[in-house]
């Protein structure tokens, strides 16, 4: 197993995809960039009144009550933005629309938080997604992300540090502790080498609870991480 340094340049099809359907402003319609400099005030960026555990609002950013009755192996979770509006959208589109290129974008608003709120970091592992699901998207879109993260912020990526060793339900409808039951033990590290002693930040699209990460982080920790973090575009409700 290597740390790569994944490029994002788009494939031929991804190349003739763009040609034939050009970049417009999920705000409003315009050709150009992903979100066009009038809609960049939609971005529905997420306050600092959120609990540093699990990204939950918490006035003052204190922990919360649900992470103080119940700690996870997640040291800490950040979100740029709400799961609303043109976020949202984005997310939709870069999975269910073969929106590649809104990796670009996802990594920008990720970037532009961790200038707010740095988080130290030596590794960046995506979540992995189930083989069924990769197999009809083509792509992992939480790989696509860290590719272009690990550019822009100089983290390597060890896009094969986690495995899904157990295919789970879609976590949608469930309540938190159905979530954590749902994904516990879902995940593998086999690559000691590369995660002990480091700081790991685990990163997807979206979380809701921060169950997936949690159960990441317990197998990241089993291997040796010294710290895990938990990284997303968005934090849902
Ligand atoms: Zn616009
Ligand atoms: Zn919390």
């Amino acid at each position: 197993m290597s740390v790569a340094r994944e490029t994002a340049r788009p494939s031929p099809l991804g190349q003739l995809w763009a040609l034939l359907f050009p970049t417009r402003c999920l705000g409003c319609g315009r050709r150009g960039a992903a979100v066009c400099g009038r809609c960049e005030a939609m971005i529905p960026w997420l306050n600092r009144e959120t609990c540093h555990r699990c990204a939950a609002p918490s006035p003052l950013g204190r922990l919360c009550q649900r992470c103080k009755a119940a700690p996870t192996a997640l040291d800490g979770l950040r979100a740029a933005c709400t799961f609303d509006g043109i976020v949202r959208q984005a997310i939709h589109n870069l999975k269910y629309r073969q929106a590649r290129s809104l990796a670009g974008l996802a990594s920008s608003l990720l970037a532009d938080s961790l200038v707010e709120r740095p988080l130290q970091a030596d590794l960046l592992v995506p979540v992995p997604l189930a083989a069924g699901r990769r197999r009809e998207r083509g792509y992992n879109q939480a790989e696509l992300i860290a590719a272009c993260l690990s550019r822009s912020i100089d983290v390597p990526t060890a896009a094969a540090a986690l495995e899904r060793v157990r295919e789970t339900p879609p976590q949608v409808g469930l309540s938190a502790p159905e979530r954590r039951r749902n994904v516990r033990g879902a995940f593998a590290c086999s690559a000691e080498a590369l995660v002990a002693g480091r700081r790991v930040i685990v990163l997807d699209d979206v979380a809701t609870t921060g169950a997936t990460l949690a159960a990441c982080a317990d197998a990241l920790k089993t291997a040796g991480a010294a710290r895990v973090y938990g990284l997303v575009v968005a934090r849902g409700s």
